[in-house]
């Protein structure tokens, strides 16, 4: 898995250019350092998966390393729950953050001792004052697109006015919003991010690691570039929309090299495309709204594109990776087609994936001219074009569970499964001849009746001897194992849900699951948990991970064996 072949992008050809130039050459460190920078504030989704494999895969690729760092500076948005699960994502799909022998998983709340000694110093060199303007004025005076901002009344407060009243913010004197750190850069600037940006604020709330040893917290765009400078990144690579966050960041790691805080070369910032997938949301906030009003069962549903959920559903992290490596990294805004990503799940599996059988909507087949109690042994392989993996066993017996949909009374054109007359091949077993069906009081079918050719079994010189259009699957229902399967499909009926300013919530694909009681051939009773299947001509199943138990086995289907969404 390590060893995909990694196509090139403007990333690589960047990194490439810095080892040849020497750019991040340090002693003790590698000339590749990057980092995955998650909020701890929900479960990560696809989009996250692009970022960690970009970013874990180019650490890999050049040897280097790669950071897990959380960026915990919102302490009412975050939350130990959302520590573990980014951290089991992140290995499950593939990724660790050990480098010879050593843990680079961070905190920036680790950091905040030396982020506030850096505003202190901020303060004390000119560049930084603390603005006590209300939260109405201060927005007024920004400016906007068209018109330059107005400087603040308290810009020109001295350093140490400025450094008294930062402490005693940091003190707890002062309520939420009494005043702000703000650095002290241009109000005319045409990047609004440069009109004199807050870097701290006053919130007195509880954060999940430092509890209430503070009451200020530095702001994100303060934290981030400064955090990537402790931790020496040499690449720290982004999404688009914070490329006009990028003056701000080379500002405040300049400022704070000339302190004598970082040395030189510091961390450079690029920026990439986001992932937009099609029939998905990839925003927590949707995403959240999706579990908060029951629309799904939970951040795990196996129509979420959470990488909990991928999970659940059935998806390999081999699968995820590929697909990250196939769609590349641009930087310019694109959607990529779910089909995609299930394209990458088929490709993944259908090498390595055991075949079964499954019977999805039953109907009952009864072979008159076998006596009852009598079960001869059938075979089959367990992959088509692996045969080391073996052969499996599956008894057929008088009774059988084949598909509603494989047989017809009356045939329309073209059909060449079962009906009156007709014959077809029980795969994997006999030839059978159908010589009616059973009705109930409303008509529906309830048994179809057939008689088989004792000598025409699967891999047997007498088989040759029958040639027949129809090949139909079937289990025993006296050894068949009953088990709920649940049929997953895309969670949105529209391509782009929340393009536009379209309401999502209203394209919903009310057809996203459907649970159906089933037969699966009798091995299948040891599948475990977590186990993948090729159910033949139905798709890929697999065992769920939280519901199936041995007495009550529970499937999930992963996606079907050909694209049903295909225009
Ligand atoms: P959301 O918008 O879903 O809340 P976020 O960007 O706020 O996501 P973070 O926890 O800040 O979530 O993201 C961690 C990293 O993942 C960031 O570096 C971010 O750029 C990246 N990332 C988030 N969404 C995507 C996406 N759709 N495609 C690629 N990278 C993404
Ligand atoms: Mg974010």
């Amino acid at each position: 898995m390590s060893n995909t072949t990694s196509s090139s992008n403007f990333l690589r050809n960047i990194i490439e250019e810095d080892l040849a130039a020497g750019t991040h050459t340090r002693a003790g460190l590698p000339s590749v350092i990057t980092r995955f920078p998650p909020e701890p504030n929900g479960y990560l989704h696809i989009g996250h998966a692009k970022s960690i494999c970009l970013n874990f895969g180019l650490a890999r690729d050049y040897v280097g390393r790669c950071h897990l760092r959380f960026d915990d500076t919102n302490p009412e948005q975050e939350e130990q729950e959302y520590v573990d699960t980014i951290i089991d994502s992140v290995q499950w799909l593939g990724f660790s953050w050990q480098h010879q022998e050593q843990t680079h998983l961070y905190y920036a709340s680790n950091y905040f001792e030396q982020l506030y000694a850096m505003a202190e110093y901020l303060i004390q060199a000119g560049h930084a004052y603390v603005d006590s303007q209300n939260a109405k004025d201060m927005a007024a005076n920004r400016g906007s697109f068209s018109e330059a901002g107005k400087n603040s009344p308290y810009r020109e407060r001295s350093a140490e006015e400025s450094l008294a009243l930062f402490r005693r913010m940091k003190a707890g004197e002062f309520a939420d919003g009494e005043h702000v750190l703000r650095a002290k850069i241009d109000m005319a600037s045409p990047n609004m991010n440069m009109r004199d940006p807050a870097i701290y604020r006053i919130r007195h709330a509880h954060h999940h690691r430092t509890g209430d040893t503070w009451c200020i917290y530095p702001m994100y765009d303060y934290t981030h570039p400064l955090s990537d400078a402790l931790e020496n990144i040499t690449h720290s690579i982004c999404t688009l929309e914070f490329q006009d966050h990028r003056p701000f960041y080379d500002w405040i790691i300049a400022r704070c090299a000339e302190g004598g805080y970082f040395q030189q070369p510091v961390p450079q910032q690029y920026e990439f495309a986001r992932l937009n997938l099609t029939y998905v949301v990839t925003s927590k906030r949707k995403l959240r709204q999706l579990v908060e009003q029951g629309i799904v069962n939970g951040w795990d549903d196996p129509r979420m594109p959470t990488i909990v959920g991928l999970r659940r559903r059935g998806y390999t992290p081999e699968s995820i990776q590929l697909f990250c490596e196939r769609i590349g990294v641009t930087r310019s805004d694109g959607w990529i087609d779910m089909s995609t990503l299930e394209g990458c799940l088929r490709e993944d599996l259908d090498p390595k994936a055991p075949r079964a059988t499954a019977v999805l909507r039953p109907l009952q087949l009864i072979i008159d001219n076998l006596a009852d109690g009598v079960a001869i042994e059938c075979s089959a392989p367990v992959h088509p074009h692996h045969p080391e993996h073996g052969m499996r066993t599956f008894p057929l017996s008088n009774t059988l569970w084949i598909e509603q949909e494989d047989f017809m009374e009356v045939p329309s054109k073209g059909y060449f499964r079962l009906f009156p007359g007709n014959k077809v091949r029980l795969r994997h077993g006999f030839v059978v001849e159908c010589t009616g069906c059973d009705k109930d009081e409303q008509g529906n079918v309830i048994a179809v009746h057939c008689n088989y050719f004792p000598d025409s079994q699967s891999g047997t010189p007498g088989s040759a001897n029958y040639k027949v259009k129809g090949n139909i699957h079937w289990v025993s229902a006296a050894h068949a194992l009953s088990a709920e399967v649940r049929l997953y499909d895309r969670l949105f009926t529209d391509p782009n849900p929340d393009a536009g300013g379209k309401d999502f919530i209203t394209l919903l694909n009310p057809n996203a699951l459907e649970v159906v009681q089933a037969y699966l051939e009798p091995g299948m009773r040891d599948a475990l948990p977590d186990a993948r299947y090729q159910f033949e001509r139905h798709g890929y199943f697999v065992a769920d991970r939280v519901d199936s138990v041995a007495e009550k086995p529970v499937f999930n289907r992963i996606t079907t064996l050909k694209d049903s969404w295909a225009k």
